[in-house]
């Protein structure tokens, strides 16, 4: 797990800077703005500037630089967490800060650009709890940040908060992302409520990004249940109508549905719901809490053992696949699952937030499984955690006896 913050000495910023890290000779075929790459300076690297020196932004060097930058220039060195930075991948530094800030990083699985902290909702679950601030700056940062994403990059994520809340600002931003990045997919979490303004719908999907898909929870197929966990009366009917709207000017959709006390009895109904009425989804993810923000907090609301979760995923993965839909299982680790259930559990955690326990170390799964969030405590813990062997062994095909 690498954290998406360091400390390192930083000289020669003004304000705020966004740069891209590239080694030189890579820069040198870049087609990006020299005035904004800093030069990765690595170990085998002690005169990298060259005489190209004034072309740069400056150095990035993990121990002390070997120089070779002019006074104006800027000098990233002494980086405190090693492997934190690398090149390609894209930091925000700040006049008169030692932190750093990775805003991409080439070979994550899971780059992100955060677009506000503010949000329509207060899900009971929230890893990031919103804060009603002035972060317009946000939108500045991802303008400036996707054209320096690597061009072959597979996907970015934006999320928040609540994007939406970003109104045409977002649109600007999906026409950046299609302008730099058209062959890599964009996927936004998103509320939906929003988009019950059909108007606001045309015009984020009129962009017409080639590859976009809108990640959008419905927890129950009982609007109070819904309403509940995001806290907010009228979010259900809200974001239905926003999702018919986004599907009606042919936006591509997942449902987002996390696993807690208040919709897991019913994971089966609301699988024939989204069956029935959302029939059009791309896919559908099912998750496990990540013990962050409001969910530490609403632990006694919400924890539900993933081991008391198995009849209902079974019921609701099953009946959407054997009915055509595809359908993934997020943050569940794998022992925590019957066999039948793994084929649909990817390793769902950002590479930044993923650890593993003691006894995953001599458990023949872990390679494929998604462990835990970095945050988890021992609360949070299944009773069913614990090392597989023999996982090659077959297991019985259950599939037929739950359509
Ligand atoms: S023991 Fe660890 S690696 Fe193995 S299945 Fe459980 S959580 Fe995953």
């Amino acid at each position: 797990m690498l954290p998406l913050h360091t400390h390192a000495k930083v000289t020669g910023v003004r304000g705020k800077a966004i740069l891209k890290v590239l080694t030189l000779e890579e820069a040198q075929r870049s087609d990006i703005d020299p005035s904004i790459c800093l030069i990765w300076q690595g170990e085998s690297q002690h005169s990298p500037v060259s005489e190209h020196a004034d072309r740069w932004a400056g150095v990035l060097s993990p121990q002390q630089s070997a120089g070779g930058c002019r006074g104006h220039q800027i000098i990233v060195d002494e980086i405190k967490t090693p492997g934190v930075i690398a090149p390609g991948d894209v930091i925000r530094v700040v006049e008169g800060k030692s932190r750093i800030s990775v805003l991409y990083r080439r070979g994550s699985n899971s780059n992100t650009l955060l677009a506000t902290e503010r949000c329509n909702s207060f899900c009971l679950m929230c890893s990031q709890p919103p804060r009603e601030v002035d972060d317009q700056w946000l939108v500045d940062e991802m303008l400036t940040t996707i054209p320096l994403v690597d061009r072959d990059e597979i996907q970015l994520g934006i999320s928040g908060g609540e994007p939406t809340l970003l109104g045409d600002d977002l649109v600007v931003v999906i026409h950046q992302a299609r302008r730099f990045l058209p062959t890599t997919g964009l996927h936004i979490l998103s509320n939906g409520r929003r988009f019950s303004d059909e108007g606001f719908a045309r015009r984020v999907c009129a962009v017409r990004h080639p590859n976009l898909e809108w990640g959008i929870p419905v927890y129950s197929d009982c609007p109070e249940t819904h309403d509940f966990i995001v806290q907010s009366k009228g979010a259900w009917d809200e974001t239905l109508t926003g999702i018919y709207n986004l599907a009606k000017h042919g936006a591509s959709i997942e449902i987002r549905i996390v696993v807690q006390q208040a919709n897991v009895a019913r994971l089966g109904e609301l699988a024939y719901f989204i069956f029935r009425n959302l029939t059009f989804a791309k896919h559908v993810a099912i998750m496990g809490l990540e013990p962050m923000g409001f969910a530490r907090r609403n632990y006694e609301q919400l924890w539900v053992d993933p081991a008391d979760c198995v009849e209902p995923l079974k019921e609701a993965v099953f009946f959407l696949v054997n009915r055509g839909m595809t359908v993934s299982i997020y943050n569940f680790p794998l022992c925590t699952l019957p066999r039948e259930l793994w084929p649909y559990c990817p390793k769902s955690i950002s590479d930044w937030k993923n650890i593993y326990l003691p006894e995953c170390d001599h458990c023949d799964v872990q390679k494929r499984c998604c462990g835990f969030f970095r945050t988890v405590g021992e609360k949070w813990i299944s009773r069913s955690v614990g090392a597989i062997k023999n996982a090659d062994a077959p297991f019985t095909e259950e599939i037929t006896e739950l359509i």
